[in-house]
């Protein structure tokens, strides 16, 4: 019963629920099925329990992959050290609402074994990621595994919530530049492009 699926969705989800429609939520799960297929987004997340045992405390933000870090976010960090996109965004579990800063990143390679064509064919100034936000879609995949009381929270199978993008960065001749114009509140973008 949908009523009952709904039952455990945070206040958090439900506020979000309520602010789009339904063919919005259509294009949006259309959208993120694509964004899943070309940047192979990962399903349920290894929950690095040994290393969020011996550090002991929460962490800063977590990487592409879901792996605790305990460094304040730099772009340099991220688990992808060839991209040449990179983010902090803010998400939260669908099921629990917990709130999580998770890097995503991209680079010229996966753009090359998307499309087939060599690299030199791409517009430089395109940015996927940037262009990924206008829409308010991160693609991160299924969110980090959240525990509560030790235990793998139900949120860390279902997509997470997207709220805001913290951070964007990206690599032009070699240095890390921050873009704050591609910083914002990413329920804000939830729309579906050119007017569908
Ligand atoms: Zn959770």
């Amino acid at each position: 019963m949908q009523t009952d699926k709904r039952a455990g969705l945070s206040k958090l989800a439900w506020i979000a629920h309520a602010l789009i429609s339904e063919r919005d939520r259509r294009f949006l799960r259309r959208r993120r099925e694509r964004v899943r297929v070309v940047r192979g987004g990962r399903e349920l997340k290894q929950p690095y329990k040994d290393i969020l045992r011996i550090a002991g405390v929460d962490p800063l933000w977590y990487d592409e992959v879901g792996v605790p870090r305990y460094e304040p976010f730099q772009p340099k960090l991220a688990n992808d050290i060839y991209a040449d996109e990179c983010a902090l965004v803010l998400l939260a579990c669908q099921y629990c609402g917990r709130e999580m800063q998770c890097c995503v990143s991209y680079n010229r390679m996966r753009r090359f074994l998307v499309s087939g064509k060599p690299p030199e064919e791409f517009d430089p100034e395109y940015c996927y990621l940037a262009d990924l936000f206008t829409h308010g879609v991160v693609g991160y995949g299924d969110p980090p595994c959240c525990s509560v009381d030790g235990e793998l929270c139900t949120g860390a199978t279902m997509s997470p919530m997207e709220l805001r993008v913290l951070e964007y960065w990206r690599r032009i001749g070699g240095e890390w530049m921050r873009m704050p114009e591609n910083e914002y509140e990413l329920v804000d973008r939830m729309t579906p492009a050119g007017g569908e």
